[in-house]
């Protein structure tokens, strides 16, 4: 690590709407940046997104690069890491921060490839300790089946690329003031970046019932709802509290709920008042995508499971009892409920 070299956030912008893991990453760099005491820039890349680059500064970031070209308009697998490695070798930024979407995780091994660098992906915090008397960037990623949490470091190579999990970090707050540097590249778009793969439309599909991210009441069922053979119960207790149906990687593989409804560092992160969480051991994988949640009720038969160390309400006992006695106690109050 070293006090020349700016710290980079890739902005992404889907269909001209910028992406609200930009800003998280905004305010993770604008803290390292100040740590760091190095510049914080953004790149983006689009198609008339002039307004969205201002948003960045308006957040956060003191120059942001701006590539712009009507074939760059959606995102484009090849085009978009060519290009940016590119201009990242050319300006020589140390740390590089994603966002681990959908399109982060497809690009940023890429660029990091183009790169010959180090990825470390799925991060949950960046801070900046010593490691060896040295400061180094640490990036903080559960692992060996999340029950540990790893501290990496990337001593050699550079710039160092992690990607982040939408949702674990806060927002930058919006300041109209603020001021920054609109710094304009022109991209050479060629004809090869599309001989693979192009894309030529973004068909948005249609929202099925009430979002998980938005949903006030989540219950997630584990692997233990094996003992019930299916996720029927978990259903039954999310219409009594008119919450939404979630569920653990296991769950998923299982074909209990699908992928876009699962819960965890690969999956989804949610934050409503009360989530509940049924027959899941509480792997680290799993519980960063709910920390942010006001309450967490957690049932299990085994007192052990690491699923109480996060949980405010606990209930040791078999799935089989709890939850039909569970759902008989919540049909007979009729209090109105509000989480
Ligand atoms: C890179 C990576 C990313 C991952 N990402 C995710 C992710 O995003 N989301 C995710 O969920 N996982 C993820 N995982 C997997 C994760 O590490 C765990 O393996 C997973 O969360 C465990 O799911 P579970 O709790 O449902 O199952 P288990 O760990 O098997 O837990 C089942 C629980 O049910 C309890 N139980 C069993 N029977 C009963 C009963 N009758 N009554 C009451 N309790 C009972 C058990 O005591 C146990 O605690 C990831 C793993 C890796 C390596």
């Amino acid at each position: 690590m070293s006090n020349s070299g700016e710290i980079w956030v890739i902005g992404e912008q889907r269909r001209g709407r910028l992406e609200e893991v930009s800003l998280e990453l905004l305010s993770k760099g604008t803290a390292l940046s100040q740590r760091m005491g190095v510049t914080l820039s953004s790149v983006l890349l689009g198609d008339e997104v002039e307004e969205i680059a201002r948003e960045l500064v308006f957040h956060g970031a003191e120059k942001v690069y701006l590539l712009e070209d009507a074939r760059l308009r959606y995102y484009q697998s090849e085009a978009y890491a060519r290009l940016l490695s590119e201009v990242i070798k050319e300006h020589e930024p140390q740390i590089i921060l994603i966002g681990a979407t959908e399109i982060g995780m497809e690009l940023a091994p890429k660029v990091a490839a183009k790169l010959r660098t180090g990825l470390t992906a799925h991060c949950i915090d960046l801070y900046v300790g010593e490691v060896d008397d040295t400061p180094h960037l640490i990036h903080v990623v559960p692992g060996w089946g999340g029950n540990l949490v790893m501290h990496i470091i990337c001593p050699q190579r550079r710039p160092q690329v992690v990607t982040v999990k939408p949702g674990v970090l806060p927002k930058a707050v919006r300041d109209e003031n603020k001021k920054g540097k609109i710094i304009r590249v022109k991209p050479d778009v060629r004809d090869e970046d599309f001989r693979w793969i192009e894309t030529v439309e973004v068909v948005e599909e249609p929202p099925q019932g009430k979002s998980l991210e938005s949903a006030d009441v989540v219950v997630c069922g584990g692997w233990g709802m094996n003992a019930l053979g299916d996720f029927s119960r978990v259903q039954e207790l999310a219409d009594i509290l008119g919450g939404v149906v979630a569920g653990t990687r296991p769950a998923m593989d299982k074909g209990w709920v699908e992928e876009a409804w699962m819960i965890g560092q690969s999956g989804k992160t949610v934050s409503p008042g009360l989530f509940v969480s049924l027959g899941a051991s509480g792997a680290m994988h799993y519980t960063t995508g709910f920390m942010g949640s006001k309450v967490v009720l957690a049932v299990d038969h085994n007192p052990q499971a690491p699923i109480f160390h996060v949980a405010d309400v606990g209930i040791v006992g078999d799935l089989r009892e709890v939850l039909p006695c569970l759902i008989a106690e919540l049909k007979k109050d009729r209090m109105p409920r509000k989480f």
